[in-house]
């Protein structure tokens, strides 16, 4: 297709990450009809794009780890079209005072930190107060008015939430929607891993496989290094679906939305390994919030390793890259004008983490672009 001059595709998506190859691959392959995708990148996948790093051979995550877990069988399943997997339970840890301390913070983590008497003392108020195995948001912790319990609440808060959580939305855990310190709770029990959904792994072949698979269409045609603002003038379609910042679609006309962005640094080390696991975050020291060592993932045997750091810093369009919406009422608010624009126009639908200022989880950015189709699926059939 040549989209210099006036062309007219029946679906265009606008994005090639997770959502815009969910809804490109349903059209395709249940409607018949073809797609035309756009992406501004040179590469498909979004924020999913992984590659093995040249020098040391270990497949890195260009936008910082990724681990696929949900409780939903329906986007379990459907994701496993498209790969198979590696089993993978991703266990996380932060360094505080020095010690590396299972994260969600646990019964491992307090024991590691406190005198037995004390800690055994605490453990048995949280069991008291919460029940064995139960989750408890940080912010919900530090209401509780028992002194042991309260005094615990703000050891974590401070040593574990504070420093990472300035660092990496430049606000106080108070500031941001109670959903963001929520994702990480305390956890009265003894289980370190980071998530407990029912399945958890990562593709057995890279997520850049899954992504090529999703898209392998003959209906589907894919244009990278392709920027919307480029072609909006050219290209007509029947129906769009959009990805990209919703107050970009909408030329910032309420404001701009902010997004915090990254600046991820990869280092290659001439050693086997450089950390004791996948992820350690360091809440209170440096400038970065974790440090991730991808060969962990795939156990992937290499005499050398690359190890990642994350350092959180501000959006600038056309700087740097939108990776989380931050949320908060006011932002929400905002959000909220700009998605009744968007509702009032025919034939376009806004998806994924940017365009519905969305704080998703990969299974969540599945489901809501399986809903989306399942949407035009319905209204299509009663159509006819
Ligand atoms: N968080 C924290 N300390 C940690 C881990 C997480 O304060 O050691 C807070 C922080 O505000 C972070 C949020 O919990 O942004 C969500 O963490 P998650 O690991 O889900 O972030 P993501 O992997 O999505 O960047």
């Amino acid at each position: 297709m040549n989209i210099s001059k006036k062309e007219h595709v029946k679906n265009l998506v606008v994005g090639c990450g997770l959502s815009g190859m969910v809804v490109a691959e349903r059209i395709a392959s249940q409607f018949g009809e073809s797609v035309f995708i756009i992406d501004k990148r040179a590469h498909i996948g979004g924020n999913i794009y992984d590659e093995k790093e040249p020098e040391t051979g270990v497949t890195v995550h260009r936008y910082g780890p990724h681990v696929f877990h949900t409780n939903d069988k329906q986007v379990w399943d459907y994701v496993s079209r498209f790969t198979e997997w590696h089993p993978f339970m991703s266990r996380v840890k932060a360094v505080v005072d020095g010690t590396e301390v299972p994260v969600p913070f646990n019964l491992n983590s307090l024991h590691a930190l406190f005198p037995r008497t004390m800690a055994t003392r605490i453990e048995g108020k949280l069991i008291a107060a919460f029940g064995f195995n139960t989750e408890v948001p940080i912010l919900r912790l530090r209401e509780t008015e028992e002194a042991d319990l309260r005094q615990l609440a703000d050891f974590i808060y401070e040593k574990v939430f504070a420093g990472y959580t300035m660092k990496q939305w430049g606000l106080t855990a108070e500031q941001l929607d109670s959903s963001v310190s929520g994702r990480v709770p305390i956890r009265i029990g003894r289980d370190d891993r980071y998530f407990r959904d029912t399945y958890q792994a990562v593709p057995s072949e890279g997520y850049t496989a899954l992504a090529r698979r999703m898209i392998d269409h003959s209906l589907i045609e894919l244009r990278l290094n392709t920027n919307w603002s480029d072609v909006k003038e050219t290209i007509s379609y029947d129906r769009l679906f959009f990805t990209g910042p919703i107050d970009e679609f909408f030329d910032y006309k309420f404001g701009a939305l902010p997004y915090r962005s990254l600046d991820i640094q990869f280092r290659n080390l001439p050693r086997e390994f450089a950390q004791s696991g996948l992820q350690i975050n360091f809440p209170c020291n440096y400038d970065f919030t974790r440090s991730v060592e991808y060969k962990y993932f795939m156990d992937e045997k290499t005499p050398h390793t690359t190890i990642s750091r994350e350092y959180p810093c501000a959006y600038s369009p056309g700087q740097n890259e939108p990776y989380y919406p931050i949320p908060s009422a006011e932002n929400d608010a905002l959000y909220r004008r700009y998605q009744q624009l968007a509702s009032s126009l025919p034939n376009t639908y806004f998806l994924g983490r940017l365009a519905s200022y969305r704080y998703f989880n990969m299974d969540q950015t599945v489901e809501a672009a399986l809903q989306c189709f399942a949407k035009i699926e319905t209204t299509l059939n009663w159509q006819k």
